[in-house]
């Protein structure tokens, strides 16, 4: 059984903070794998499609990406939760699509969010092998949110 931890609400300084690389000592540890199943068993609890990990108070550049489909996206693809560890955006289309979001640390407020189409990202896994890849639609909006989350920003800032 995984922790469920408490979210990290709107206006508390862990979510304005610029998080830490995870660092190369810290890869493939028990410590990382268990923040990891926190936050995804802390996601699944709030019903998120994404979270990253200082919303559960901890300030490293790990996010987990959970698309499925859902009202709000009913073509969203459903797959398996990926955790990134210091997710990189390599490249966004120049090609933005607006769209319905949400946060779990922002929870009684949705928006429409401008986010490019398609991202070209690297990241590492929790064992440390570097994969890079392209993600379109709904997956990629959520790296774009969850990176956001790692650099202090919220979506509700890139609205209007
Ligand atoms: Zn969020």
């Amino acid at each position: 059984m995984s922790t469920i931890l408490p979210v990290a609400q709107r206006g508390e300084s862990i979510l304005r903070l610029t998080a830490a690389k995870v660092a190369q000592t810290e890869l493939n540890s028990e410590w990382l794998k268990q923040l990891a199943e926190a936050m995804y068993a802390t996601m699944l609890e709030r019903n998120g499609v994404g979270i990253a990990a200082p919303q559960i108070y901890v300030s490293k550049r790990v996010i987990i990406v959970a698309s499925r489909p859902n009202p709000r996206y009913p073509d969203a693809p459903e797959m398996d939760a990926l955790v990134m560890v210091n997710p990189e955006i390599l490249e966004k289309s120049e090609l933005t699509v607006l769209g319905e979001e949400g946060c779990l640390s922002v929870p009684d407020e949705r928006g429409q969010v401008a986010r490019a189409q398609t991202i070209q990202l690297r990241y590492l896994t929790l064992e440390g092998v570097t994969v890079e890849t392209t993600l379109t639609g709904f997956p990629a909006r959520i790296v774009q949110h969850e990176v956001d989350h790692l650099d202090g920003v919220l979506f509700i800032e890139r609205i209007g």
